[in-house]
């Protein structure tokens, strides 16, 4: 494996998100100096955070999978993730809820989930949901370690044994095609398949890899931070702060001071000159190309994720909302056709509506709720709408819909906030998708951008536009891959297989 050279004592790590957090701690745990610059005044980036009016919202991922990754990184720096983060399992994980009215509730528990299949479609789609859980147990244990875990100096670096594993389980062919010879209700497929949106990619389309997506998603539980999920970089930057790591907040890089091949000094709109070994830059790919005067050689263009519009909404508080809904509408590979291909909004839109007050009632004042709308849109590269114009129309539409779907009333609706993709560009995000660069089989594994270029000697990438992806659990590992890319790899402690268990509030 590759890894940067000559001395890396003192490591700049740019951003403060969870791919830098990650970076970070696992540097400091390392023996490294570390120092943090990040140009917002709080850690978190993109798992942000926006206070109004008693109300405290998350404006990111509302999803969080997969904790040991989190206990992992308390582990590398000697401490306990149970006493700076209180998980609490989401049960359901969430509640699907169809265009024709009925739902069924994901249980992360084998049998439950078994029962609510049975009732919802019949014993012999349960039977085939038994056979989906075994080959997504086998898939994860495949491909985990060897493929999304890994770091990889070219495509001939993959292991041919676990190619040869991916390959007999299925992994290269159509993620919904694979998941239908188990489940053959197309619309209870659904359930296992709506993942590969997070990919940025059509199920029909996406990689059948990228199921391990569902099985984090459906089997390895979902879970919510007491306090909201800002706690989680909270308690992140916490736990590095008292292992030494400095941070620099409200500070932008501008500049990276280059010595020949090696960067020797970052530079901040500050003034600050910060003197280092090593880089690691979370700033999303075509920023970091800039920083680092670097040109692509990939013969294609990138092509960016689909993008979201997200809707916050205060309500009086009603129990009846699970934390996590699917609002399926009737139609399916239209949808997905309309957003990724089309550049239109969906004409039968799905949606995810996310209720945090209930897993912490205290995010919202007294006897309210705060709800979080999910609209997957179309990216600025491939769509062409006027968000500036079509924003509040469009908030309306979807926010009708999902007061439609939820099937219960709400009352004393506000709306707190819409977040289109003008306002993700507007924060620098790549063709105004949050998602960073989607998961097609050209942009995955060894084919995604690397976390090291060619000719730059001690700078490594990380975060959602390198590899292993987008999302909290790749980009946690993304942090650990640019650590070992910084002191050659370090042998895995007890708790970095992700799964759930260990210190959490069951
Ligand atoms: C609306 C939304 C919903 C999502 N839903 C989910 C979900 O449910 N589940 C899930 O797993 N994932 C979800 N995700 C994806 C997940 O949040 C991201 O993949 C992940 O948080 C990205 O982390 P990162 O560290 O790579 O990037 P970022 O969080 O963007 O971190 C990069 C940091 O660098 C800083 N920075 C940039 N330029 C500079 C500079 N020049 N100088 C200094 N600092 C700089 C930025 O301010 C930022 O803090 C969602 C994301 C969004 C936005």
């Amino acid at each position: 494996m590759r890894t940067v050279t000559g001395r890396s004592d003192h490591v700049v790590v740019v951003g403060a998100g969870l791919a830098g957090l990650s970076t970070a701690i696992h540097l400091a745990g390392r023996g490294r100096t570390v120092t943090v610059v990040e140009r917002e005044q709080v850690p978190g980036g993109r798992m942000g955070r926006l206070d109004l009016n008693g109300y405290r919202i998350d404006t990111g991922p509302t999803v969080l999978t997969m904790p040991g990754l989190i206990e992992e990184l308390f582990a590398a720096v000697g401490e306990s993730m149970a006493d700076r983060l209180t998980l609490t399992p989401v049960d359901p994980a969430y509640r699907a809820r169809f265009a024709d009215g009925r739902t069924v509730d994901v249980h992360s528990d084998e049998e439950r989930m078994a029962a609510a299949i049975t009732d919802f479609a019949g014993a012999d789609q349960a039977a085939g949901y038994r056979a989906l859980r075994d080959w997504l147990t086998r898939l994860y244990a495949t491909e985990f370690d060897r493929f999304v875990a890994a770091n990889f100096d070219s495509p001939l670096s993959m292991s041919l044994p676990a190619l040869a594993g991916l390959t007999a389980l299925g992994g290269f062919r159509r993620w919904d095609r694979k998941v239908a010879e188990f489940i053959t209700d197309p619309i209870l497929r659904r359930v296992f398949t709506f993942q590969s949106l997070y990919a940025g990619v059509a199920p029909d389309r996406a990689l059948a890899a990228y199921a391990v997506i569902a099985y984090m998603d459906t089997m390895s539980g979902v879970y919510f931070p007491q306090g909201g999920m800002r706690a989680v970089p909270d308690a992140l930057a916490a736990a590095a702060e008292a292992a030494g790591v400095r941070f620099r907040f409200r500070s932008s890089v501008t500049e990276l001071e280059r010595t020949a091949g090696r960067v020797v000094a970052v530079h901040t709109d500050q003034g600050e000159r910060i003197a280092c070994d090593a880089v690691v830059l979370t700033t999303e790919r075509h920023r970091s190309y800039e920083l680092l005067a670097h040109r692509s050689r990939r013969p294609l263009a990138v092509r960016p994720a689909p993008s979201a519009l997200v809707l916050h909404v205060a309500c009086e508080r009603n129990p009846r909302i699970p934390h996590h809904s699917l609002l399926f509408g009737d139609a399916w590979h239209s949808a997905f056709a309309e957003i990724i291909e089309q550049g239109k909004v969906m004409s039968d839109p799905s949606l995810l509506v996310t209720r945090p007050t209930a897993g912490d009632p205290s995010l919202a004042p007294a006897g309210r709720d705060l709800l979080y709308v999910l609209a997957p849109v179309p990216n600025l590269t491939r769509g062409h709408i006027d968000w500036e114009r079509e924003r509040d129309e469009y908030a309306t539409e979807i926010l009708d819909l999902a007061r439609a779907r939820l099937d219960t009333d709400l009352r004393e609706v506000e709306v707190l906030d819409v977040v289109t993709p003008a306002d993700w560009a507007r924060r620098d995000m790549l063709a105004g998708s949050p998602f960073a660069l989607a998961h097609t089989f050209s942009q995955t594994g060894p084919f995604r951008p690397a976390n090291m270029i060619r000719g730059i000697e001690n700078v490594v990438l990380a975060g959602g536009s390198t590899v292993p992806g987008v999302g909290i659990p790749p980009v946690l590992i993304s942090g650990r891959l640019a650590a070992d890319r910084v002191t050659g790899q370090r042998e895995r402690s007890t708790v970095t297989t992700g799964d759930a268990g260990v210190g959490l509030r069951k």
